[in-house]
C-alpha cells in the first residue's frame, strides 16, 4: 500500500535520473529551516499572532532570491553565452504583487493565465516583453488586450488561433506568438496535474492523426508565428518526461524550420512543472540538475539557435512559505489525540481533499513561538471547518501539540495560502514577508493584510441584501 510519504518521496525520485551525478545536495536547506524557525518565533514575539488573527502565511525573501539566482545561474551554465532567456514566474503558484515584484527585481518575468493574473503581473510592473499568456480559454478581450500590449501569447487551438489571425489582419502587434503543443509524453502521479496525456484539455495534441502537419502548416501559413510552447506537466513529473516532452517540442520546431527554410520559430518555451520535495527539507531535485538532463537530452535546445523561455512556479516558491496557525484546542478521539487548528481546507485545500497526493510536513512550536521538542507522538493536525475531512494532517508523528502552540505547516509558499478556499467564510489570512535584520531580529513586511470581517461580509452580497425578497 502506497502512503503518503511513498507520494512525496516519488516526486523526488527525479533525482536518480541527473545523469549519474549525486554531488548536488541544496546548499541553502540549512539556513533555510533556521531563518524559518527565527520568524516563527518573531511572529508570535511581535503580535502577528494572537486572538483576533490566529493564523498567518509566511515568506521567507532570502529565500525566494536564493532560489530565483539559482534558477538563473542554472540555465546560464548550460546555455551559449548570448542566448536571450526568459524565466517568466507562473503567476498561479503565488498570486501576490509583492512577490511579483521580488521576483521582478530578481530578473524574473510573468506567466499568466488570466485577466487577473495579467493585472497583478502589471500592478507588480512586470514589463509586456517579459510576460507571457498562456491560458486555455483566452476570450477575444484578452486577446486583443495581450496584442495591444504586445505581451507574448500561445495559442491554445485551432479556433484560439483564428481569432489571432483575425486580430492580426486588422491591425497586426510585436507580440511574439507561438502554439501550445502538448507531446502526449504521458501522464505522472498526480492525474489532475498531468498536462501531457493523451487526452489532456491544453494544446494541440501532437500525437492524433493529422495534428502534426496541422501544426507545421499553421507556421507556413504565419510568418508572425515565432515561438513553440509546451509545458508537460506540475507536480508528479519525472524529470525525464519534462525533458523527453522539451525534446519532442524542439524536434518540432526544427521541421519547422526545415520546411520553411528559414529560422521561423525563434523562441522555445519550455513550461514549468520541476517537481518540489515535501517530503524533507532540501530542494531536490535542483534547477541545476534539471538544466544539466536537459541540455544533455536535447543539446541543440541550448546552443544558441533558440530563446528559451521557461514558466516554473511551484519551484520558485514553495520551500519558503510557512502556514502558522495557533492550536485552540487539544483533544483526543479514539486515543488518537487531534491538535484542533486555525489552517485547514481554507489555506491547504489540495492537501485536505487529496491527502495522498499532498502531505505536508508540519513543525510543533510553542505557545512563544519556540521549536517544540519531546518524543513523537503520532497525532491529527485538524483545521477549523466544519467537515470531517478538515485534516491538515493525519497519523503524523511530531512532539505532542498543545493548547496554545502553534503548528506550522512548511513547504506552502505556493498553492496554499495564496490560494483562499472561501469554506465556512474563514478569513483570508495575512501574508508576512521576513527578512533578518544582521542584528539578530526578524523584520517582517506586510505582502497582504488580513481580510476583515467587514470584507468578508461585503464581499458575500451584503450591498444586495434584499435582492431576493423584493
Ligand atoms: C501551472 C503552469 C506552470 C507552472 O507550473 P509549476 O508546476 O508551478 O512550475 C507553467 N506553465 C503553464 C502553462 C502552467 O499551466
Amino acid at each position: 500500500m502506497r502512503t503518503d510519504m511513498d507520494d512525496a518521496q516519488g516526486t523526488g525520485d527525479a533525482v536518480a535520473h541527473d545523469g549519474g551525478r549525486t554531488d548536488e545536495v541544496d546548499r541553502y536547506a540549512d539556513g533555510r529551516a533556521a531563518r524559518r524557525d527565527e520568524a516563527v518565533r518573531a511572529a508570535v514575539e511581535q503580535g502577528l499572532l494572537d486572538d483576533g488573527n490566529p493564523l498567518v502565511g509566511l515568506l521567507d525573501v532570502t529565500g525566494i532570491r536564493e532560489s530565483a539566482a539559482e534558477l538563473r545561474a542554472a540555465f546560464d551554465a548550460v546555455t551559449a553565452p548570448g542566448t536571450p532567456v526568459l524565466h517568466a514566474f507562473a503567476v498561479k503558484a503565488s498570486p501576490l504583487v509583492p512577490v511579483l515584484r521580488l521576483l521582478r527585481e530578481e530578473g524574473i518575468g510573468a506567466e499568466v493565465a488570466s485577466p487577473g493574473e495579467l493585472a497583478l503581473a502589471r500592478a507588480a510592473g512586470v514589463e509586456p516583453e517579459r510576460t507571457v499568456l498562456d491560458s486555455p480559454a483566452k476570450t477575444h478581450a484578452e486577446l486583443r488586450e495581450a496584442l495591444a500590449l504586445g505581451i507574448a501569447v500561445n495559442a491554445d487551438n485551432p479556433q484560439e488561433l483564428a481569432r489571432l489571425d483575425a486580430l492580426m489582419a486588422a491591425g497586426g502587434s510585436r507580440s511574439p506568438i507561438g502554439i501550445r503543443v502538448n507531446p502526449q509524453v504521458g501522464g505522472g502521479s498526480i492525474e489532475a496535474l498531468s498536462t501531457a496525456t493523451a487526452t489532456s484539455k491544453f494544446g494541440v495534441a501532437l500525437r492524433d492523426e493529422g495534428a502534426r502537419e496541422w501544426v507545421v502548416q499553421a507556421y507556413l501559413d504565419r510568418p508572425w508565428l515565432t515561438r513553440l510552447h509546451a509545458h508537460t506537466g506540475s507536480q508528479g513529473i519525472a524529470l525525464t518526461m519534462m525533458a523527453r516532452g522539451a525534446a519532442e517540442t524542439y524536434a518540432l520546431a526544427e521541421e519547422i524550420n526545415r520546411r520553411a527554410g528559414r529560422r521561423q520559430v525563434d523562441t522555445i518555451d519550455i513550461g514549468g512543472g520541476l517537481p518540489v520535495n515535501f517530503a524533507s527539507e532540501a530542494s531536490s531535485p535542483t534547477y541545476g540538475q534539471y538544466a544539466r538532463l536537459l541540455s544533455e537530452t536535447v543539446p541543440g535546445l541550448f546552443d544558441g539557435r533558440y530563446g528559451l523561455v521557461t514558466e516554473f512556479g511551484r519551484s520558485l516558491l514553495a520551500k519558503h512559505g510557512t502556514v502558522v496557525a495557533r492550536v485552540e484546542y487539544a483533544k483526543s478521539a479514539g486515543g488518537r489525540p487531534v491538535a484542533v487548528t486555525h489552517a485547514g481546507v481554507q489555506v491547504a485545500t489540495r492537501t485536505v481533499y487529496a491527502p495522498q497526493s499532498w502531505p505536508l510536513r508540519i513543525a510543533a512550536y510553542d505557545a512563544k513561538g519556540r521549536r517544540k521538542e519531546g518524543p513523537a507522538v503520532v497525532q491529527d493536525v485538524a483545521g477549523p471547518a466544519c467537515f470531517a475531512g478538515d485534516l491538515l494532517a493525519r497519523a503524523q508523528s511530531l512532539p505532542l501539540l498543545e493548547q496554545g502552540d502553534h503548528a506550522a505547516a512548511l513547504d506552502t509558499g505556493a498553492y496554499y495560502f495564496a490560494h483562499h478556499y472561501a469554506y465556512n467564510s474563514l478569513p483570508r489570512p495575512g501574508v508576512y514577508g521576513f527578512t533578518p535584520t544582521g542584528t539578530g531580529d526578524i523584520a517582517f513586511a506586510t505582502v497582504r493584510a488580513p481580510q476583515t470581517i467587514e470584507e468578508i461580509v461585503a464581499e458575500s452580497g451584503a450591498a444586495h441584501t434584499d435582492a431576493l425578497i423584493g
